[in-house]
C-alpha cells in the first residue's frame, strides 16, 4: 500500500478514536472492528429475509449459526429442528445438548468458543430430509461462511453435511471416521447427534471420530 494511502488510514482511524473517546466509549466490542466478525454480519444482512426456497414460507427463523467466528473449529449440521426454529440458535434441542455434551465434556472447549451451523438456514417441515433444491438453494451461505471463517478443521454431522462438503452420496456408516475435505479445509465426518439420541451404541464411534479431530488440532497447534 502506498505510503501516504496508510498516513491517510491512520489519520482516520486516529480521528474515530479521539472522536469515541470522547464520547465516553473506552472499548469496541470485536464484532465492530473485526473483519471477520463483519464479514459475517454483512452476509447475515444479505441473507436478510430470505425465501430464495420453499422453507422461506413455513420457517418461524432462519438459523443462520452461532459461535465464535474466529474459531479453528466449525461443525455443520443438516437442519433446524423444532426447538431451533422457535429461537433461532442451532443446536439448542434434545441433539444439540448431546452436541454441547461432546464439546464440552468429551473435548474440553467452551460451546461458545466453536462455530456451529447448517446446511440449511431453515427448518424443513415436520423435520423431513432437506430436499435437493433446498440445499442448491442454500448452501451458498455456508460456504460463504466457511470461506469467512476458514476453520482448521470441520466436523460434518450427519450425512447430509458429509455430502454436501464431501461431495458423494455414500452413507455416513461408511464415511464416518475418514478424513475428506473442503476448500483445502480438513473434514472429519461422523453421525450427526439425534441419531445418538436413538442409537447410543454410535457414541463410541463419534467419540473415535472426534479424537481424532482432537489430535490433529493438538499436531497442528504445536507445529
Ligand atoms: S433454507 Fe436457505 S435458501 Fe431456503 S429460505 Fe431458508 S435461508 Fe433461504
Amino acid at each position: 500500500m502506498p505510503q501516504k494511502r496508510l498516513t491517510r488510514i491512520i489519520d482516520q482511524v486516529q480521528t474515530r478514536l479521539a472522536l469515541l473517546k470522547e464520547m465516553g466509549i473506552a472499548e469496541l466490542p470485536a464484532e465492530k472492528v473485526d473483519p471477520v466478525y463483519s464479514a459475517l454480519r454483512k452476509l447475515r444482512e444479505e441473507m436478510g429475509d430470505c425465501r430464495r426456497c420453499e422453507l422461506g414460507k413455513t420457517r418461524t427463523c432462519i438459523v443462520f449459526g452461532e459461535g465464535d467466528p474466529k474459531s479453528e473449529l466449525m461443525f455443520v449440521g443438516e437442519a433446524p429442528g423444532e426447538d431451533e426454529d422457535l429461537s433461532g440458535k442451532p443446536f439448542v434441542g434434545a441433539a444439540g445438548r448431546l452436541l454441547t455434551d461432546i464439546i464440552e465434556l468429551g473435548m474440553k472447549i467452551p460451546r461458545r468458543k466453536v462455530f456451529i451451523g447448517n446446511v440449511l438456514k431453515c427448518r424443513p417441515p415436520e423435520n423431513r430430509d432437506p430436499l435437493p433444491e433446498e440445499v442448491k438453494e442454500c448452501r451458498v451461505f455456508l460456504e460463504r461462511q466457511i470461506g469467512i471463517i476458514r476453520p482448521r478443521v470441520i466436523v460434518a454431522l450427519g450425512k447430509h453435511a458429509a455430502h454436501l462438503l464431501m461431495g458423494g452420496n455414500d452413507p455416513i456408516s461408511r464415511l464416518r471416521g475418514n478424513w475428506g475435505e473442503f476448500q483445502g479445509i480438513p473434514v472429519m465426518p461422523t453421525y450427526h447427534p439425534a441419531y445418538l439420541l436413538y442409537n447410543s451404541s454410535g457414541k463410541r464411534e463419534v467419540w473415535n471420530d472426534i479424537k481424532q479431530v482432537l489430535q490433529f488440532l493438538e499436531k497442528e497447534n504445536s507445529r
